[in-house]
């Protein structure tokens, strides 16, 4: 457990680009941290393709371990093209970490950073600054592995549970009501399809619940298909959206793509008691090992896991911590700084550095 301001943490670098966007994080923190009177320790622990092709295990037991002693874990990226396990499916362990942990709620901010280029007419002049909360351990990808194919058609099943659904409405309202005490919105909308599926109505009814304990947020609901189309026509309407599994993870890669690109977005997978930080994207194996990855999002999810241990914690120097961070990458956007990934010429080094 942390004891004045310090902290432990456990750091699973990954695979492909993992390691190269995590080096800069922690270089961000231990500078934010000296400013800020916190400390870290890092402990570094594998887990990925990698490490599946040199030991057979994906997530070995003593990264579990570390994983549950820590104060909370920061994540690269893992999975490889070419490394499958034996059943063909991708070496995923940022979704095992999901399930081990029960990490229900995965945070996913969409903030549109001054100076950064947005396919949204409009959207450099109002603005984009939301947050996607998709439910991470159920909905249709509770059918992981379980679908039934025969040579006559293929059936999945969604399921949804009341006391997942509770606990991710409470999140969603509480970090609605955050956000609200930080000068935004917090408003909240439930993202469903719950004029055509049961299970969505259950899903909608359980929001409507937990509304009551929270009179004090404004909340809208919508369709996902209406949803979708507004995100591309006014993504400045929305401020907290919370939505099953699958649903979630569309519309997430929507809300990526609308602050400019993958190597910008942050995110966190969140549970009662234990958090993944780690950045949207992937491994990017077709610019690994070139100095041309963008560290901004990694860097932002470490700024998520300041904000996490202050809430948790208490400490409010962290969540200070994690806003100067923010700042810092408002600033060099706002600067100049253009990444390789958006056809300028700055690198990993420069973005760390600036
Ligand atoms: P995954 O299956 O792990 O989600 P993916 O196939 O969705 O991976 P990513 O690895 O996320 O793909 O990346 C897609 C492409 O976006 C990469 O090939 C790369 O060119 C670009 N990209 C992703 N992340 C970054 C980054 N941090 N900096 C620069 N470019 C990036
Ligand atoms: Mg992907």
């Amino acid at each position: 457990m942390s004891a004045n301001n310090a902290f432990h943490i456990a750091v699973l670098a990954g695979d492909g680009i993992g390691p190269e966007v995590m080096a800069p994080a922690l270089e961000v923190l231990r500078k934010v941290g000296d400013k800020s009177g916190l400390s870290f320790r890092f402990t570094e622990a594998p887990a990925g393709a990698n490490n599946y092709l040199a030991t057979g295990k994906s997530m070995p037991d003593t990264t579990i371990k570390l994983c549950e002693e820590a104060d909370a874990i920061l994540l690269g990226a893992c999975g490889l093209p070419s490394v499958r396990y034996p059943d063909n499916t991708e070496i995923a362990p940022q979704i095992e970490l999901r399930f081990i942990f029960d990490l229900y709620a995965g945070v996913r901010p969409a903030r549109l950073i001054p100076g950064v280029p947005s396919p949204i007419v409009g959207a450099d002049k109002r603005g984009i600054d939301l947050v996607v909360i998709r439910e991470s351990t159920e909905g249709l990808f509770a059918s992981m592995g379980k679908g039934v194919v025969t040579h006559e058609d293929a059936r999945e099943t969604m399921v949804i549970t009341r006391r997942t659904s509770e606990r991710l409405f409470e999140f969603s309202f509480r970090l609605a009501e955050r956000r609200k005490a930080r000068g935004k919105p917090g408003m909240l909308t439930c993202v469903d399809k719950a004029n055509v599926f049961k299970a969505f109505a259950f899903f909608r009814g359980i929001f409507d619940e937990i509304e009551k304990k929270h009179p004090g947020v404004k909340t809208d609901r919508l369709y996902v298909d209406a949803c979708s189309a507004m995100l591309v026509k006014r993504p400045w309407d929305f401020d907290v959206m919370v939505m099953e599994n699958m649903f979630g993870d569309i519309v997430s890669d929507i809300t990526a793509s609308l602050i400019g690109g993958l190597g910008m977005a942050p995110s966190a997978d969140i549970g009662d008691k234990y958090a993944v930080f780690q950045p949207c994207h992937g491994t990017a194996p077709d610019i690994m090992g070139q100095g041309k990855a963008n560290p901004t999002g990694m860097i932002l999810s470490a700024a998520m896991m300041l904000d996490w241990l202050a809430d948790k914690h208490g400490v409010e120097s962290a969540a200070e911590a994690g806003e100067q961070i923010e700042r810092a990458v408002d600033e060099i956007y706002g600067g100049g700084i253009k990444p390789m990934e958006f056809g300028g010429s700055n690198g990993t080094a420069d973005i760390t550095k600036a």
